[in-house]
């Protein structure tokens, strides 16, 4: 079957636009629209049509007959004229039939595009990809509308649909298209009669370093187990575990910047909740998501953050990062360098001299070796139960009283530094407690975090 029999074959049938009718051929010719294939077809038809009733009086039925097809079924201005110039009759009753594929969808995509630029008023981005999700009864029609007419050369619906509305509403806003990683995404929720548009942007991921200078708050926020963040007695009808954290304390000013619906905090490890970050201070990404706002000030934020915070948290080094960097950042937690400064306190009560001779047995003992620690007792129910290999660089070591004494020890990140202190009963083997006899970790800081 030639394809303009195929053309002939659906118009007695049914009556389509001529968008779907190119779009049923849109494989066949490239650097062309499916509108413009949808009128050559029709054009050819009705010359070839004209043709044959103009030289060979046996085929003049036939030819006529083709050409009513096109003048009704199609609403083909070129072939009603040739029938009016001709003397023949046609009717135009059917011409205002709509698309049996697309309902005339595909003729009035500005008001799709209209929707779209209502809805992104006010938000900054500089791309944009539009997507659709056409209901089922439009795809089973189309499906089986292919399979009748042996139609292997089509275009889906959705595609068409997406190329076109997004040329329309690129030209209205002049936001270019951008398919892998844009900042703009409009999902159309189609149907024959109705149809929902859904905005969405794309999350802002700012690269930061934070230090904490309180203890007792955690890094991110701790659900309630008892009522699971609902609210109850137990947690004062918060929902949370600890009334604030570090991500609590950073993210408000960035949800105020952007209009964002919510943050998630990413943090490069963390450190427990009694225990300082100092220093340089840990790594952190924030991801900031659906922003309505995308051209923000880090320092002014930085700025905000820090006054606001005095005294509890403080950040700095903020930049824009992305997500990749946040599985990064996660990744070399585990194996970044840190420094802590341990005070710990000792039962057996050591002179100066008992101390330092025990300090060098300690640096002999540990320092550049790998430490093989099992799960800490005090995690174990939420951490998988296994011995990690983890090097210890340098540790030294102040006096102060028999029984009070200030380390500090670097390791490899991931040691679990109060068991390296006190042995947690045998499950870090290779402790301060084995030289020292029974010695607690009273405050932890992390006074260093290396880059690499
Ligand atoms: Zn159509
Ligand atoms: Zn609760």
């Amino acid at each position: 079957m030639t394809i303009f029999n195929k053309v002939l074959e659906i118009y007695k049938n049914y009556s389509i636009c001529t968008y779907c009718l190119g779009r049923m051929f849109s494989l066949l010719g490239t650097s062309t629209t499916n509108l413009e294939r949808g009128k050559s077809l029709l054009l050819s038809l009705t010359m070839e049509s004209h043709g044959i009733y103009l030289s060979r009086a046996n085929k003049q039925d036939a030819a006529i007959k083709e050409l009513i097809i096109l003048a009704e079924k199609a609403n083909f201005l070129p072939a009603q004229q040739v029938l009016k110039n001709e003397g023949f009759e046609y009717s135009t009753i059917n011409s205002d039939q709509s698309c049996f594929l697309c309902n005339d969808i595909f003729s009035n995509l500005q008001k799709y595009a209209e929707k779209a630029k209502q809805l992104v008023e006010g938000i900054e981005f500089n791309n944009v990809l539009i997507g659709a999700s056409p209901d089922s009864q439009i795809i089973n029609r189309e499906d089986n509308f292919k399979a009748k007419f042996n139609l292997l050369e089509a275009e889906s619906f959705k595609s068409h649909f997406n190329r076109e509305v997004g040329k329309i509403f690129s030209t209205f806003l002049n936001k270019p298209a951008e398919f892998s990683n844009p900042d703009l995404l409009v999902i159309y929720s189609l149907g024959f009669d109705s149809f929902k548009v859904n905005i969405t942007t794309r999350s802002i991921f700012i690269y930061g370093r934070y230090n904490k200078l309180i203890r007792g708050i955690p890094q991110t926020h701790w659900t309630c187990k008892n009522c699971f963040g609902k609210g109850c007695e137990s947690c004062n009808f918060t929902g949370k575990k600890y009334p604030i954290s570090v991500e609590e304390l950073i993210s408000p000013e960035f949800v105020k910047e952007t209009k964002a619906s919510n943050t998630k905090f990413h943090g490069a490890g963390r450190e427990d909740i009694d225990v300082l970050m100092l220093g340089n201070g840990r790594p952190f990404i924030l991801e900031i998501r659906n922003p309505v706002i995308r051209n923000i000030n880090l320092e002014k934020i930085k700025k905000q953050v820090n006054e606001i915070n005095v005294g509890k948290i403080y950040i700095n080094d903020l930049k824009f990062s992305s997500k990749k960097e946040v599985i990064n950042i996660k990744a070399k937690a585990e194996q970044t360098r840190k420094v802590y400064k341990a005070l710990t306190e000792a039962i057996n009560d050591l002179n100066l001299d008992e101390f330092t001779e025990k300090l060098i047995l300690l640096k002999n003992k540990l320092e550049n070796k790998i430490l093989n620690q099992r799960t800490p007792f005090r995690v174990a129910h939420r951490r998988a139960d296994k011995i990690r290999k983890k090097m210890v660089f340098k540790i030294d070591g102040k006096y102060i009283k028999p029984n009070l004494y200030e380390f500090i020890i670097e390791t490899q990140g991931g040691t679990y530094i109060k068991e390296l202190i006190n042995g947690d009963n045998g499950r870090t083997p290779q402790s301060f407690a084995e030289i020292f006899g029974p010695l607690n970790c009273k405050e932890l800081d992390v006074i260093k975090i290396y880059n690499e």
